[in-house]
């Protein structure tokens, strides 16, 4: 198999690759898997999260907006899964930095679907998130349930997902959406939540805690989120939306209590921050699909997740410095 991976240098992408090329979704077809990375390496891309060199991996920096880049790059690829996108909500809300996520996420999807129907690539993943949904009180979302996205991240997300199911219904192409919940682990940009925090800490500095803390998100690693791609690479339907829920909720508050405890710290370090504009209080996914349809399920137990997660940063000051500062 032949797979081209966009975004394949962000957080949840690079570990997508690794895996793979290491041999660990222990399928069967794998080992013969060869790997096209195409990203643009804005902030958010790390060429160091993959292998400097690998006989089954090729390279590409570039832009998913580009389609002569993308008529010349996927012939002879079976598959695409596409992580590519502007990734932090914060960034979306600021008036420099919100136009990028019309252009990478909605613009970015269409020209790959296009370029994927006009070179016969065979199947396409589309990897969504929760947000799309907007904020919810009690119980928890199916996939039938309409989108109502509240923030410009997630409008530019449920936009991308809305092209991606149009191309499979218009065109017929196997196109399938992922949409996972809040997402941790290793090589995750320090913008975000659990790394700003434990990066923070282990600089002796303040934590900015939005708000009264209270805001619920599920917390999923970020093994389980590519395991729950690759088993719908291979085993979704054409069409469907899959869930890829962590099953782990958590408010704001608890996350900041547990990754205090991790690093020795107590609650004088944490600073009351006005709220972030529009906050969604509350995301929960049921992932009864994907776990009753394909049989996937979270293998990983939040609490070793997150401390595996606090021990990674601890050990990888370089990158997250670098990561951080450039
Ligand atoms: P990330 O920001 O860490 O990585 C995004 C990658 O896309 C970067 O390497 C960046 O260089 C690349 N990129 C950005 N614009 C590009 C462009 N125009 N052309 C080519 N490459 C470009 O994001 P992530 O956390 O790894 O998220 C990956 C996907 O998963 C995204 O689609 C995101 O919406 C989705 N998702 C993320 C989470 C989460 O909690 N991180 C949860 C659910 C879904």
């Amino acid at each position: 198999m032949r797979l081209l991976v966009t975004g394949g240098a962000g957080f949840i992408g690079s570990h997508y690759v690794r895996t793979l090329l290491g041999g660990g979704f222990g399928e069967e077809r794998d080992p013969h898997t060869r790997v096209t990375v195409l990203d643009l390496l804005t902030y958010a891309g790390n060429r160091a999260g993959l292998p400097a060199r690998h006989p089954r991996m090729d390279f590409v920096r570039g832009d998913v907006c580009d389609l002569p880049l993308l008529l010349a790059l996927l012939p002879g690829h079976d598959a695409v899964l596409h992580f590519a996108a502007e990734s932090h909500v914060d960034r979306s809300i600021a008036p420099d930095t919100a136009p990028e996520f019309v252009r990478t996420n909605v613009l970015g999807t269409q020209t790959l679907l296009d370029a994927c129907l006009r070179t016969g690539v065979a199947r396409v993943v589309h990897v969504s998130t929760d947000e799309v949904y907007g904020s919810i009180g009690r119980g928890a979302w199916t996939e039938d349930q309409p989108v109502a996205p509240r923030s410009p991240y997630a409008a530019s997300k449920a936009a991308a997902d809305l092209f991606a199911l149009a191309c499979h219904h218009t065109h017929g192409l196997d196109v399938t959406v992922t949409r996972g919940c809040n997402t941790y682990g290793p090589y995750q940009h320090p913008e975000k939540l659990v790394p700003c925090f434990v990066t923070r800490l282990l600089q002796g500095r303040e934590l900015p805690l939005y708000g009264d803390g209270g805001n619920v998100r599920e917390w999923l690693h970020v093994d389980d989120h590519c395991r729950a791609v690759h088993r719908v690479l291979h085993h979704g339907r054409a069409g469907e939306i899959y869930h890829v829920g962590g099953g782990t909720p958590r408010t704001n508050r608890a996350l900041t209590g547990e990754l205090l405890r991790l690093c020795g710290a107590d609650w004088s370090s944490v600073r009351r921050v006005p709220d972030r504009k529009g906050h969604d209080r509350r995301y929960a996914l049921d992932a009864t699909k994907i776990r009753t349809e394909l049989g996937h399920a979270p293998h990983t137990a939040f609490d070793r997740g997150l401390a595996d997660t606090v021990a990674w940063y601890r050990d990888h000051t370089d990158w997250w410095k670098e990561a951080a500062y450039r």
